[in-house]
Formats: C-alpha cells, structure tokens, sequence
C-alpha cells in the first residue's frame, strides 16, 4: 500500500516546483507563484480521476472526515453510525463537531453489516458512514437504500481502499461525499494531506471555506474577504499538494502491482485448508491493498498470527488485538478520557460502551488476518513469501 515505498524524481521535480517560487500556502501571492497552484492542480486530478465534480484537500484524512461531515451540517447531538473496525481518526472526526459515535458490527465483509445499521437508527441519526478497511468495500447498495428511506447521509470512509470500485464508480463517490487520506502510509502519499470529493456544489464551497476559517474565497484580496460562517483551519501546504500531485499520477501503476502481488499470495494461500478470504460485496473492486483471510476459529488466528511474527513474515495484522483499529482497545472512547469536559451532548448520548459487546464483530474479527501489499516486493519476494506464509499456517493445524 504505501505510496512512499516508490518516491523518486518525479516527487522531487514536483516539490522543486514549490520550494523554486516560494510560495508554500495554497491561496494568494498570485504573482510570486509563477503559475503553480499544486494544490488547485490536485483538486482538479482527484475529481477526473474519480469521476465527481468537486475535490477539496485538506491537511489530513481525519480533517476530510471532519470538514465532509461539517460542510453537511452535521453537529452538536446528531448520530454518525460507524464501524466497529476501523480506525480511531473515524470516531475522533465525529467527536469534535459534538456529534455522537454510534458504533456497529461489522460482517464477513469487514465493514458495516447492513442489518446492525439499520436497527441503529434513531431520530438523532443524521450520517451512516462506512469505512472501506483494507481495500475493500461495504455493500454501499444496501446503506445507500437505507440513507434514502430514512433521509441520512452517505459518508465513505475510503482513506484506505483508494482505486477501489463499486457498481462501475470509485470509491468515495457513490455516497454524498467520500474521503481520502494521504498520510504517510497510504497508497497515495502526501506526507499528510486528505481529500473531500463530492457532486454537490453547496458541500463543495462549505467545505472549501470551512477548511480556511470561514473565508469566502472571493476577489484577490484576502484580508478583505469576508467569513460567511464559523471555520477553522484543516488546509494542505503547496509542498504536501506538489508530492501528491506526483503521486496520484502513478495510482493506476500502483494498483496495478497491488492487484499483482495480491493475487499471488492469495493463489497460493487458497490451497491450505481452514483458510477462508473476506467478503468483496457483489459489484466491488478491491483496490488490493491488503488481502485478509480467515482462519476457522480465534485460537487458531492467534497462533498463526504469533508465527508469522516470530518467522519473520512482517507487514501481516491481528487486528483483533490492535490498540488503533478495533474497539475492544479503545479505552480512551469506552471511558470517555478526554483532557476536557465532553460537551453536553456527547455525554448524554453517548452509548455505555463499556458494558456493550459486539459479538458480531468479535466473531469475524477474531479470525481475521491482513496483510499488506507492498508496492516494492519483486515478483520473486511475494512467491517466497506465499510459499512461507502457507506453510506456517499449515505447521499451525
Ligand atoms: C488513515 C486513515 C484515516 C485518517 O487519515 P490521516 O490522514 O492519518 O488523518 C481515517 N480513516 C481510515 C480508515 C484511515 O485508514
């Protein structure tokens, strides 16, 4: 998955572009830049390439989340139905506009179980949102149906299934809005930057004048702009936009050797006995980032788990025992620790989360094993490292 992996001249020309003008801010200084507006040339990128008609970048992909449920006017006391699986920035963004974290079970698909989302709804529901985890998707048909018959809105979490499809669209643009990360370890890298991609012109501009303290973005003179509502500031430098704009450019190469080396390990681990592989919803194209298997029982995941670890085989997750991605470790949220008094809303409708099993989740999560794909093995490494893995599973039975 990480982009990084594959950095070379044409990150360094792009980011030389920036450092040469000098300016490093994505608005204003129009005659210093000498035509480059990284960032407005990304926005423009992502849109095409996932086939909406707005983007908006923002500084991370826990601000995207932020910024795309703010510019649909979600707030203090609205419920945001989540997975159970996925990681903590999901629930942070809901946490910081006032709004609640309703967590849910997850299914063979690793993401929302339609089912539990629809008995999760209340009159406080204002968003579902889906967290595409390790480069597949949920089935994006049957909550789309539940957002039209209950009037919620559509957010996909696709921060890690960039290049993914479903029904024929990208991820990220089947629901109401859809957002990316492109932190360090993503498969598009900025360093740190996210993105907000939607078709609806009104969240565009909200998010567009959110992201930069309410300013309004009109004429050339920005201590003259005025700041039609409450914002803050979630903005991409240049220099993060130029690295990205290098990189968004080679995601079709960079899925391209995912799906490859993907389809060798999975090949080979196909044949061992008590291996079973998640769920891909009908209509969805993995982006291939990782590929996670079951085994037939929790006991039997852990043991397999603690040998590829101890044979070596790096870059495979236990995501059951994980203290970011899974809620049975998140105690910050189950016990509500936070610096500063929780505001009113989030106290009172918050869930008992400590008392609350998710036996559902537990029993998919518990024999789930992921690895990720990387982008620099050789064809050579990833045969090796099939062969391997199914052997230690094997060893394991
Ligand atoms: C990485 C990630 C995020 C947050 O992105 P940052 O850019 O690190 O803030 C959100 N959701 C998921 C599922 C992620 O994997």
């Amino acid at each position: 998955m990480p982009g990084f992996e594959l950095f070379g001249e044409k990150e360094k020309a792009q980011v030389n572009d920036v450092l040469d003008s000098g300016v490093l801010m994505r608005y204003g200084f129009d005659s210093l830049r000498q035509g480059h507006w990284k960032a407005l040339e990304l926005e423009s990128l992502l849109a095409k390439r996932m086939q909406v008609k707005y983007a908006q970048l923002t500084s991370s992909g826990t601000a995207a989340l932020t910024v795309a449920m703010a510019s649909a006017g979600v707030g203090a006391g609205d419920e945001v139905i989540l997975p159970t699986f996925t990681f903590v920035a999901s629930f942070e963004a809901v946490l910081a506009l006032g709004a609640i974290p309703i967590l849910v079970d997850v299914d063979d698909t690793l993401t929302l179980d339609p089912s539990a989302v629809a008995a999760a709804i209340t009159e406080r529901t204002k968003v579902i949102m889906p967290v595409h985890m390790c480069g597949s998707m949920a089935d994006l048909r049957a909550l789309k149906l539940l957002c039209h018959t209950h009037n919620l809105l559509l957010i996909e979490d696709a921060c890690q299934a960039i290049g993914g499809t479903y029904e024929g669209k990208p991820l990220g643009s089947y629901g109401d809005l859809g957002c990316f990360s492109f932190d360090y370890v993503k498969t598009v890298t900025c360093g740190e930057g996210g993105a907000i991609i939607t078709n609806n012109e009104r969240y565009k501009i909200n998010a567009d004048q959110y992201s930069d303290h309410g300013h309004d973005h009109k004429g050339s003179d920005r201590g003259a702009e005025t700041h039609p509502f409450l914002g803050y500031n979630f903005r991409i430098s240049e220099l993060h936009a130029a690295v990205g704009v290098a990189q968004l450019k080679r995601l079709d190469d960079f899925l391209s050797l995912q799906k490859k080396h993907y389809s060798i390990l999975r090949q080979t681990l196909e044949h061992v006995p008590e291996v079973t592989f998640r769920r891909v919803p009908k209509g969805g194209v993995e982006s291939y980032a990782f590929l996670s298997f079951f085994l037939s029982s929790q006991e039997l995941a852990k043991k397999v788990h603690a040998t590829l670890v101890s044979e070596g085989v790096d870059a495979c997750f236990y995501w059951f025992d994980n203290n970011w991605h899974y809620y049975r470790k998140w105690q910050h949220l189950l016990e509500q620790s936070s610096l500063g008094p929780l505001p009113n809303e989030v106290k009172k409708g918050l869930p008992q989360y400590t008392s609350t099993q998710f036996y559902k989740s537990d029993q998919w999560v518990g024999r789930t094993i992921s690895c990720l794909i990387k982008l620099g093995w050789s064809e050579d490494e990833v045969s090796q490292r099939a062969r391997k893995m199914a052997d230690i599973v094997r060893s394991c039975l």
